[in-house]
């Protein structure tokens, strides 16, 4: 019989764990800043970066959250620091989420997936469950392990499998354990980090391919990669325990409304939007620990993650940042949402006048009224 170990309703249970948030920014790039305004954004410590408040230039904003990473952050320390610490549970049965959040082109894909030469997350996560399965093994002779991996897209609130390309939109249910469950969703079993190589690579870049055609697909989906890892006993009382550990790359957080991208059918925007938006009140729900019903069941996205997201899980938001000004309004929402305090400091960002990010003017948008709103 299976035996969970994790405690996931969050009904039954009040035990709601906080999700840890990290920003990280990504270095400024001269191409991205047409008017050589220079960055507005820049860290200050280990949790604190500061933001240029364009109202008013004598004053920045700053942020603190669990983790800030600069810039000058590797790949291998935003694992370090963000994601190989949850790892062990996952041989332990309990399950766990790592997303990556924020505007397209802030370094979502980058932290995740990131390269041949800059692995990110992705790669470094798997190669460290089959590092310490391979460790528990060799220690100990009483569990058998096995890994598994699925690979599925959440695009216009319909669940779409990437290891099999032609499937339809695949139902979410619960089964009596609480457990979360995509019947008919592909599970491929690995064998070492190779084999998952062999698999996940071709069905990545399936999603790559199709992006370009489907107008920008990629950055309006949100592509969830499942570890799954089943430990059973191989002696009598042949106990089971399940692990899942989700590895997301979220679709971009810009409103796509206000940026005035053109061919976005509304229902496109509208169905990204509620799946963000439902994600941003979990997470609030959850670190404020208001006690109120956590909203799950409100969006596809954080029905799947209901098991991995809260409750005994254990959760990592990477929030990605741009330094540029066009990105500042988009940034700033990201903040809003990733911080655990803001405060406005009355000190300059630069010393000279700053300039209006050229969108701002003329239009008071809901991050304005928040600029304004808070803390004068
Ligand atoms: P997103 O997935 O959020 O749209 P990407 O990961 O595609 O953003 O990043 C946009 C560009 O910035 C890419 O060319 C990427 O290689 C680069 N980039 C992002 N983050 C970093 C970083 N930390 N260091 C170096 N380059 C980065
Ligand atoms: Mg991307």
């Amino acid at each position: 019989m299976a035996q969970r170990v994790a405690v996931n309703d969050a009904a039954g249970s009040k035990r709601t764990a906080r999700v840890r948030v990290a920003v990280r920014l990504r270095p400024y790039m001269d191409k991205q800043d047409e008017k050589s305004e220079g960055p507005c954004v820049r860290g200050l410590g280990p949790q604190t970066l500061e933001i240029v408040n364009w109202r008013n230039a004598t004053e920045t904003l700053q942020y603190q959250f669990d983790v800030f990473h600069g810039e000058q952050t590797t790949q291998q320390e935003v694992f370090l620091s963000s994601v190989k610490p949850i790892i062990p549970h996952i041989l332990n049965g309990q399950n766990a989420s790592v997303f990556a959040y924020g505007p397209t082109g802030a370094g979502k894909t980058h932290t995740m997936l990131g390269s041949q030469e800059q692995p990110g997350v992705i790669p470094r996560a798997v190669r460290e469950v089959f590092h310490l399965v391979r460790t528990q093994v060799k220690d100990q002779d009483e569990w058998e392990f096995s890994v598994g991996m699925s690979y599925l897209e959440i695009y216009n609130e319909k669940v779409l499998d990437l290891l099999s390309p032609n499937s339809q939109d695949l139902p979410i249910r619960e089964d009596k354990d609480k457990n979360i469950i995509i019947p008919g969703l592909t599970h491929t079993s690995l064998s070492s980090f190779s084999d998952f190589h062999t698999h996940f690579v071709p069905a990545s870049l399936n999603r790559t391919t199709a992006s370009t055609k489907l107008n920008q697909r990629s950055s309006r989906s949100h592509a969830i990669l499942l570890i799954k890892v089943v430990k059973c006993q191989r002696v009598p009382p042949h106990r089971q325990q399940t692990g899942k550990l989700y590895l997301v790359d979220l679709a971009g957080s810009e409103d796509n409304r206000r940026t005035g991208n053109q061919g976005i059918r509304l229902k496109e925007s509208g169905a990204i939007n509620l799946s963000l938006f439902t994600l941003s009140k979990v997470v609030d729900c959850l670190n404020t620990g208001t006690g109120g019903r956590v909203p799950y069941r409100d969006s596809k996205l954080t029905r799947l993650l209901q098991d991995s997201l809260g409750g005994s899980a254990h959760s990592v938001m990477i929030t990605n940042i741009a330094p540029e000004y066009k990105y500042y309004f988009d940034t700033f929402t990201a903040l809003n949402f990733a911080a655990k305090s803001k405060q406005i400091i009355n000190r300059p960002f630069v010393r000279e006048t700053v300039m209006a990010p050229t969108n701002a003017a003329g239009k008071r948008s809901r991050e304005e009224q928040d600029a304004g709103g808070s803390g004068e």
